[in-house]
């Protein structure tokens, strides 16, 4: 069992931005933008690769509806999932980093100091 799954089940508390049925949405532990939300679906999929497509398009309208929550819809945001250790994956439960709150940089990507993306 992953990390996710447990705080999906509550094991491990989160700070959390959104959930539905199929669908959590919270901070990350160690920001890496003024911004940095983690969404999950509650199944877990070891990453992208191994992801279902058929849940694509319900975790889309739900990733879209927390970008408006967090006031990112108008003014823009990055949305990356690392895939495997080459990607820099390091939880193997499929997430997408929901990054936004400054105008972000191309070239910050391995630094994890928020500030430097400003
Ligand atoms: P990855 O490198 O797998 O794409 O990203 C994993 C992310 O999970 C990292 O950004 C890391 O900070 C975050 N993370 C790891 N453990 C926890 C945790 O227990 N709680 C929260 N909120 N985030 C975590």
């Amino acid at each position: 069992m992953t990390i996710f799954s447990k705080i999906i089940n509550g094991e491990i508390p989160c700070n959390k931005v959104l959930e539905n049925d199929h669908f959590l949405a919270f901070h990350d532990i160690n920001p890496k933008a003024p911004i940095h939300i983690l969404i999950i679906p509650k199944i877990e999929y070891k990453n992208f690769q191994e992801t279902d497509p058929a849940i694509m398009g319900e975790m889309t309208t739900f990733i879209q509806t927390v970008a408006k929550l967090m006031g990112l819809d108008e003014g823009g945001y990055r949305l990356i999932t690392n895939n495997g250790s080459d990607g820099g994956q390091e939880v193997f439960h499929l997430h997408f980093h929901l990054l936004g709150g400054a105008k972000l940089s191309w070239n910050h990507l391995s630094d994890s100091d928020s500030k430097n993306f400003i």
